[in-house]
């Protein structure tokens, strides 16, 4: 029997890369098993985001305090970073060993046999051209599954180095899907969140389309809610929201990515919308769907956008549809063309233009929630006393035995500036 060996994890960055560690855990050898605590780690793998300099900088800090308390431990770093910029590993002496993603496949073989592997294995990303779906996930201790059903882009926003750790666009067979889902929704799962890079990229590789799935899932599968991470507007048709709307199954929350409110920023970032376009896909769910929670993406400081530029898009939004904003410092990503542009915004500015559209996304979320004071809403509990509603309102409610994952009905009793407190008042009948 061969000895047993223990592996760490440290996952960065979005719901893909974590999907991504869920499939090298499944795929580790028998006498492998996950533990939490470093020190008693033989490996750590170590699943890199780059889609910032604040994430790659916070991996280099977790990295050398890792070594630092743990010297036993070998270190096998993959994700985005490893497969964008191997050559900013190369001189750590805290790393053992580099795995791209294009590799990510081999960790289980590599952790088995580490001295037959050289320190980097990385090849070209853009050479993968399907899907990889030979992935049967675990789910532990999760009140809904992720499933991945798109890898990549192949457009080239002018900000974003994520085609070139993701390659192309390329999508999982419809029928995978719908038997996955189908398998999950046995295992006791009541949600199911479909990710992607692009999300609305899927199909275009293989003769179907965005569309056609959320059809084929929703006739074709039991599971109550499907929930759907972020969408590109460039890509969301009315007949999309129709099908959605019409959808028992599909909840009512929506991630749309804006990025800027002002048309000449966006065209300098390459977008391939226009704020019309975006207004229009959001009214038009508003009243498709009254009761949706619509969110999105915002970038400040990209280069170019100065202080009247700014207000244009903290105007948009105060005069818009949306309901909560994720906002990101603009931050150079080496090989994108944004990067070389002369006409940068300074740190501090990026900061205090940050600070105000937080503060805006909390009041809107809020006064979204307030709506639905005293009104009965369904939703997933979650752990820690949370039930999350099928609009994306997070309930705090008293401690009840309700189990992680059910399918709920809550009351919205109080909200307050930073908590939403309810009461759960019976399961959902479905
Ligand atoms: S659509 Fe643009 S921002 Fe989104 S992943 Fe592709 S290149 Fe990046």
């Amino acid at each position: 029997m061969k000895p047993e060996k223990s592996v760490s994890f440290i996952t960065y960055g979005c719901k893909v890369n974590q999907f991504d560690t869920d499939k090298i855990i499944s795929n580790l050898p028998d006498n492998f098993k996950v533990v939490t605590d470093k020190s008693l780690s033989d490996f750590c793998i170590i699943n890199t985001c780059t889609v910032t300099d604040n994430t790659d900088n916070q991996f280099f800090k977790d990295l050398k305090k890792l070594k630092r308390d743990n010297p036993q431990i070998i270190t096998l770093v993959t994700g985005c970073l490893a497969q964008t910029s191997p050559e900013k590993l190369n001189h750590l002496e805290n790393i053992d060993l580099v795995v791209d993603n294009a590799n990510k496949y081999l960790i289980p073989k590599v952790l088995s046999k580490p001295e037959r592997y050289h320190k980097r294995i990385i090849s070209n990303i853009f050479d993968i051209r399907e899907f990889d779906d030979d992935f049967e996930n675990i789910y532990e201790n999760r009140s809904r599954a992720f499933l991945k059903v798109q890898d990549g882009c192949n457009y080239r926003c002018s900000f974003c180095i994520i085609p070139f750790a993701r390659g192309r666009s390329r999508s999982l067979k419809e029928f995978k899907v719908i038997e996955k889902i189908n398998r999950l929704n046995r295992l006791g799962f009541n949600e199911v969140v479909l990710t992607g890079i692009h999300l609305s990229s899927y199909g275009k590789d293989i003769g179907s389309s965005f569309e056609k799935l959320l059809n084929l899932i929703d006739k074709e599968t039991d599971i109550p809610n499907i929930r759907l991470s972020s969408i590109d507007p460039a890509d969301t048709s009315l007949d999309l929201i129709d099908l959605i709307s019409s959808s028992k199954k599909i909840c009512p929350s929506f991630h749309i990515s804006l990025q800027s409110g002002d048309e000449e920023v966006l065209k300098n970032m390459r977008r391939r919308y226009k704020i019309e376009k975006f207004n229009e896909l959001i009214n038009y769910i508003r009243q498709k769907l009254p009761s949706s929670c619509i969110g999105t993406d915002v970038i400040v400081g990209f280069p170019g956008e100065n202080n009247n530029l700014f207000n244009n898009t903290v105007n948009f939004i105060k005069n818009s549809e949306l309901n909560y904003l994720h906002v990101f410092p603009y931050s150079d990503r080496k090989g994108t063309p944004a990067s070389i542009s002369k006409d940068k915004v300074d740190d501090h500015e990026k900061q205090k233009r940050s600070k105000i559209l937080r503060e805006l996304s909390n009041n809107m979320k809020l006064e979204f929630a307030n709506k639905f004071k005293n009104i009965v809403i369904k939703g997933i509990k979650e752990k820690n006393n949370k039930v999350r509603t099928n609009n994306y309102i997070d309930v705090s409610v008293e401690n009840s035995n309700v189990s992680q994952g059910s399918i709920v009905e809550v009351i919205i009793n109080t909200v307050e500036k930073d908590k939403i407190f309810g009461t759960i008042v019976g399961p959902h009948l479905q």
